[in-house]
């Protein structure tokens, strides 16, 4: 879909459509979504743009595992790769969270177990650990990763640009976090998230060397690739149920063999 003719969609959806139309327009999709959060918090006072309400982050939560087959990015992956019938289902969601907050632990965390939805943490390391209170500790994520609702991906070790970094030092940023997440977690990591979806062939060869898949953070681009594979990012843009109705209704939804 072009951008002037989803301005257009936009535009109408959210004048037009009721929130039952919207919720009954992206039930009835096929495929999969996956979702991209940042932080959830309880504090309304919060200008951060990727922070989002608990109460919004949990209607959200509500209407997805109601409306949605709710799996792991695994699960989501070899469905996608083995061409499972997944297309004669209700639609399949996959929850995915950047860079590590501590309120994934704190806010998030009890209302993905409340309505038993599996999520996947990327993980900043050089956030994790350094006695900051805005993001997880070791103790946390291992606390969670016995959880098997809970995945934890790499995202580099100082979420820096990798479009701005010599190879020697985009591979140490990829290579190492994915070392030092499965030394902590004695757990293999399959998953990589490009910091802010940046990712040049470079990057992408890195990946693919050492991952089964690679995740960026724009949704849009029509070509499907099992290395930069597309997610929505909910935010204060669209945290309100209205809004993230409307963009899950414009959204291409993966699905097998594209
Ligand atoms: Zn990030």
């Amino acid at each position: 879909m072009n951008r002037f003719i989803k301005y257009i969609h936009k535009t109408t959806m959210k004048k037009f459509y009721t929130e039952t139309l919207l919720k009954k327009t992206v039930s009835s999709k096929k495929g999969v979504i996956i979702l991209m959060y940042h932080s959830i918090t309880d504090n309304n006072l919060s200008t951060y743009p990727y922070a989002i309400k608990k109460e919004h982050f949990e209607e959200q939560i509500r209407f997805l595992s109601e409306n949605f087959n709710m799996i792991s990015l695994n699960q989501g992956f070899e469905m996608l790769k083995n061409n499972d019938n997944m297309l004669k289902n209700k639609p399949y969601c996959i929850i995915t969270f950047d860079d590590g907050f501590k309120n994934n632990y704190t806010v998030a965390y009890p209302i993905l177990c409340k309505y038993n939805a599996p999520f996947t943490i990327f993980l900043t390391t050089n956030y994790i650990d350094q006695n900051n209170e805005s993001y997880l500790n070791w103790e946390d994520v291992l606390k969670m990763c016995q959880n098997p609702l809970a995945n934890f991906g790499a995202h580099t070790l100082n979420h820096m640009n990798l479009n701005a970094l010599e190879k020697k030092d985009i591979e140490n940023e990829i290579i190492q976090s994915k070392e030092i997440i499965e030394s902590k977690l004695s757990k293999k990591v399959d998953f990589f998230a490009y910091p802010g979806g940046s990712h040049n062939q470079t990057a992408v060869n890195i990946v693919k060397n050492n991952f089964i898949a690679g995740l960026k953070d724009r949704i849009g681009n029509d070509h499907f690739n099992y290395f930069a594979l597309d997610r929505i990012s909910i935010d204060k843009k669209n945290e309100n149920f209205k809004e993230f109705l409307v963009s899950l209704a414009l959204s291409n939804f993966l699905t097998p063999g594209v």
